[in-house]
């Protein structure tokens, strides 16, 4: 199925010796010269494909690509940039099944949540392409006689993007659909993880250009590389935004090699999710909305649930509940029917659970339920894991951290006012979520003095967004928003233009500046 895909789209990939290209540039593609680069199904660890890693030279000959193509590009009206974008989203449309195997393939993640992947991607070019018609500026009420104060947004450039393994698709949908209705040239470089999947989303996108034959070849690029090759990209002062998902750390790393150079920066970095469960909370709901957000991705989503504050009055209940509903979680071959949990990405990560583990027991936490390897009925080879379930208390270090597996910690609470603050009291702020059938409680929530995350849900869990709104995280989840509402702001300038049509030269603020 992975070559069938590559067939569909016109291309044969192999070429020498089993070796992937590295590098593609609109209908071109290289071969990287430097090492080997190999990708590891996390099914069963066996090798998904081999790259070579690309030079710095060919990298800047990429971006310097990029650069002239968008001097053409931006100025094709948005509207038609549109078109270009509906089509992708027809292709994305006829081609769910074959996209979706590849997500299953290199991420692991099950057949079903990965078809939902594509169809996020589908969802933001439809969005982006009524976008398209509504990149608005605003008019101004100027102070000055005959003057008129207006607001454009102009195309940035080419946009550099850096995305994690965990959303091999979605991620570069939500910015390159933004960035290209927008006017914007693009520069991937993917999670060494899940390269074919950018293979696939951007050789998609060169099959829908074939439609436009009066647009630039090259709009759109994807180098497959390590994260020295990442930092290539960064720190090009040829990228006018780098827009990039992944760890801390990682935010961190990048937010310092822009900044020296004063470049534009949107960050999509780790969380450390909680949802509180009150004691009107409907319970059911809540069960289900729990299973779901911690246990789908195998607890490797950003926004998966990782800390439960449970009222003391319903603690037992939903303990009792939880421990059950883990117990039938059915975990094994992704790409299986009815299986809810993949493995997890790789032996390192699995050792990062392992830690967590030990410095659970040893804050005092208590594993109930979970944390074992699986080893029957499942494909040989890859890191299956039981879901985690931990008790344990408010102030423990562990709960500072993300860890990228399926741990889900249960804190007891008193009163509402303290599990907010415990909701805050982490670096991290991306996703939250209350579960109550009072409206005060709703209200507090939501407020100043509630939840401090970019995504503030009420009887909703705290993963499975939607694009219509903007997508993001404050304090070290590092500010930015993708995806919807406004975030296509981000991938524009803005210019203030005034207009005198009085004939005089009136200064602003009365200021009287005449030779005499
Ligand atoms: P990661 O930070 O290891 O890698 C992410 C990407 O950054 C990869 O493409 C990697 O090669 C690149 N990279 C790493 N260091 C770099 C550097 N110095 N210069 C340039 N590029 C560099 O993350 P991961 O393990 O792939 O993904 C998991 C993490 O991503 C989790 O922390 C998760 O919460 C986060 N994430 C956040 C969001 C969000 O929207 N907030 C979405 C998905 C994943």
């Amino acid at each position: 199925m992975t070559q069938n895909i590559f067939k569909v789209l016109g291309l044969n990939l192999l070429e020498k010796d089993g070796v992937y290209p590295s590098l593609f540039m609109g209908d071109e593609k290289s071969l990287g010269e430097g090492r080997k680069l190999t990708a590891h199904s996390p099914i069963d660890m066996k090798k998904s494909s081999v790259f070579r890693e690309v030079s710095t030279i060919q990298v800047n000959d990429v971006l310097k690509k990029l650069n002239i193509a968008n001097e053409k590009w931006r100025m094709i009206p948005a509207p038609k940039r549109g078109e270009l974008i509906r089509v992708v989203s027809n292709l994305a449309r006829e081609h769910k099944n074959e996209l979706a195997h590849i997500i299953t393939l290199e991420s692991g993640k099950i057949f079903e949540e990965a078809k939902g992947e594509v169809q996020e991607f589908i969802d933001v070019c439809d969005f982006a392409v009524g976008l398209s018609r509504q990149l608005y500026g605003l008019t101004i009420a100027s102070e000055r006689y005959k003057h008129k104060m207006l607001e454009q947004w102009h195309p940035l450039g080419t946009i550099g993007i850096i995305s994690a393994f965990n959303f091999p698709m979605a991620v570069w949908a939500w910015n390159a659909m933004i960035a290209l209705v927008c006017g914007n040239t693009i520069v991937w470089k993917p999670s060494i993880q899940t390269p074919l999947c950018a293979v696939a989303c951007h050789l998609l996108l060169q099959k829908a250009l074939e439609q436009f034959k009066d647009f630039p070849k090259n709009i759109s690029s994807v180098i497959v590389g390590s994260r020295a090759i990442g930092e290539v990209i960064v720190k090009s002062k040829r990228t006018q935004l780098i827009s990039a998902t992944g760890s801390v750390t990682m935010g961190r790393k990048i937010a310092a090699i822009v900044s020296a150079r004063l470049g534009k920066l949107l960050l999509e970095l780790g969380g450390n999710n909680a949802m509180i469960v009150t004691p009107s909370a409907n319970l059911d709901l809540s069960l289900r909305a729990i299973l779901f957000s911690a246990v789908g991705t195998a607890g490797q989503r950003c926004t998966s649930l990782r800390r439960l504050f449970v009222h003391k009055d319903v603690k037992d209940k939903v303990i009792n509940s939880l421990v059950k509903a883990y117990k039938s979680v059915r975990i094994g071959d992704p790409f299986e029917k009815d299986i809810l949990m993949g493995p997890i990405i790789s032996e390192d990560s699995h050792k990062k659970m392992l830690i967590a583990l030990k410095q659970i027991t040893k804050q005092g936490g208590k594993i109930i339920y979970g944390g074992e390897r699986v080893v029957k009925n499942v494909p040989e080879g890859g890191f299956y894991v039981e879901p985690t379930l931990v008790t344990i208390k408010h102030g423990a270090l562990i709960l500072q951290h993300e860890t990228f597996a399926p741990i889900l910690y249960i804190i007891e609470y008193e009163n509402l006012e303290d599990a907010i603050s415990m909701n805050n009291s982490v670096p991290q702020g991306l996703s939250s979520a209350i579960f109550t059938q009072d409206v005060n409680e709703a209200e507090l929530f939501t407020s100043a003095v509630g939840s401090d995350c970019g995504i503030v849900n009420v009887n909703i869990g705290t993963s499975g967004a939607e694009i219509g709104g903007a997508f993001g995280g404050e304090k070290d989840t590092g500010g930015g928003r993708e995806s919807g509402s406004d975030s296509w702001k981000s991938y524009m300038r803005r210019a203030t233009n005034t207009i005198n049509f009085s004939g005089e030269i009136p200064l602003s603020q009365g200021i009287e500046f005449e030779i005499k």
